[in-house]
């Protein structure tokens, strides 16, 4: 993957370019950002650049036999960690999955755990990064580069790593092989241990910038200007919120439905209508419980900042606006806070694999108390 084909982050291409250029490469480095941002895709590309054995000064030749390897995702010194579910017997490491992960891959650069979790059929379980997978590690690192150049190590979502992994991930990363790069991909890196953060150099990833998601959904999806704009402007710099919107509405539709129906039940005290609520919120899968509040979070905040007035700081789309039009008085300076924090404990919750139904019920008796408030 060429630089070119990443999305917009002119500044970050130019900082890893730089230091490629330089020889100043750490051995780790760690990329921020939503994966919507396009943290993946940044890294498929410096590997790219790398690895590349006729590399220009701005992007890897797309051409040498390097370059068709990893563009093919078969080039022997370029390794792939990522989470996956547990098999029930036997060990489980990302390579299990490895067939999935590269078909994945090889269609697209932008995809988020929820999508992955589709593609390995397992929605209703928890992703991690096993145990088994340090001997992986180990084994894949230990081998000497076949092509005599550089080893690259892509770790996706190493947050979702814990015990015997991330320690062998640190003891790595503390006697750094030479010619041996790791590129970390992570969402949340304040869940990373501070000793991991502390052996990479960090890069933050930030959001796309409004101009550069219009001019790729207008490339890439042939949205018309005009289109391409509303699309943008509401996708919060995530390329994959943009598809999202105009691939997958009926996603959409429904996590505001859901926030819709919440919010009347409440408002009308029907406990029997919460009830029915909590229990259709407890039927999704896990990652989609946590994107639905995630989503819900973010439109109690929109609803907050609607009633100041400043359509240039409002993130909505029509149909939430339609909504916030009756709504957004109820979400006021006096529970906003609160109503922050009980939705960002449900999403602990849910993390943490309480009862999903009680989770819900509860989050919706708190919404029947701060709507009055
Ligand atoms: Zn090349």
């Amino acid at each position: 993957m060429k630089f070119a084909d990443v999305i917009g982050q002119k500044e970050v291409k130019d900082v890893l370019l730089a230091q490629v250029r330089a020889g100043r490469l750490p051995h780790a480095l760690l990329l921020t950002g939503d994966t919507g941002y396009g943290t993946l895709a940044l890294a498929l590309a410096l590997a790219s650049y790398v690895m590349c054995s006729q590399k220009g000064d701005n992007d890897s030749c797309g051409q040498c036999p390097e370059c068709v390897k990893t563009d093919k995702l078969i080039h022997p010194d370029l390794h792939f960690s990522f989470p996956v579910i547990k098999k029930s017997s036997g060990k489980t490491t990302s390579d299990t999955y490895i067939n999935e992960w590269l078909t994945q891959l090889g269609s697209d650069k932008y995809f988020d755990l929820t999508d992955w979790l589709r593609v390995i059929g397992t929605e209703n379980k928890q992703a991690i990064i096993p145990d088994d997978e340090a001997d992986n590690i180990i084994r894949k690192l230990s081998l000497s580069a076949y092509e005599g150049g550089w080893k690259v190590m892509i770790i996706w979502l190493p947050e979702r790593m814990n015990g015997a992994a991330a320690n062998t991930l640190l003891k790595t990363l503390e006697e750094p092989s030479p010619k041996t790069l790791f590129i970390l991909c992570s969402e949340h890196p304040e869940m990373l241990l501070d000793t991991i953060v502390s052996r990479t150099q960090r890069v933050d990833v930030p959001p796309l910038s409004t101009e550069d998601l219009c001019q790729a959904l207008t490339e890439r999806r042939g949205l018309d200007n005009d289109t391409a704009m509303g699309v943008a402007r509401v996708a919060g710099g995530s390329w994959l919120k943009a598809l999202k919107q105009i691939c997958d509405s009926d996603d959409s539709k429904a996590k505001l439905n859901s926030f819709m129906q919440l919010m009347r039940l409440a408002y009308m005290r029907d406990l029997n209508g919460l009830m029915r609520w909590s229990e259709s919120m407890a039927s999704l899968s896990r990652e989609q419980q946590k994107e639905y509040l995630t989503y819900m979070l973010h439109l109690l905040r929109e609803n907050f900042i609607y009633n100041f007035g400043r359509s240039e700081l409002n993130f909505m789309t029509p149909q939430e606006r339609d909504f916030a039009y009756k709504f957004a008085r109820f979400i006021n300076e006096r529970n906003i806070k609160q109503f922050s924090e009980e939705f960002a404990h449900a999403l602990r919750d849910v993390a943490g694999n309480v009862f999903g139904r009680t989770i819900f019920f509860n989050l919706a008796l708190r919404t029947i108390i701060l709507l009055r408030a």
